[in-house]
């Protein structure tokens, strides 16, 4: 299992993740900021579950990601 989190708030729509990830990350037209498909939200942190597979691409995403809000950790 695959957790990916980020801080949405910080997020400064630069669209890396969705470059590196499509599968899991898309844009807002409504904010311009980054959405985690599946994400709950608890205190600013937006959080998704994913299988093992997710891990490559979402890595790159966190690689990516300007000002480094992504993390993913295996589980
Ligand atoms: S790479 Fe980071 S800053 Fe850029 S859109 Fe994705 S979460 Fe936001």
């Amino acid at each position: 299992m695959v957790i990916v989190s980020y801080k949405r708030k910080k997020c400064i729509g630069c669209n890396y993740c969705v470059e590196q990830a499509a599968a899991y990350w898309r844009m807002s037209k409504r904010d311009g900021k980054s959405v985690l498909l599946g994400a709950e939200e608890k205190k600013g942190m937006h959080t998704v579950r994913l299988e093992n597979e997710a891990l490559e691409m979402n890595e790159a995403a966190a690689v990516a990601c300007p000002v480094n809000i992504i993390k993913v950790k295996l589980v």
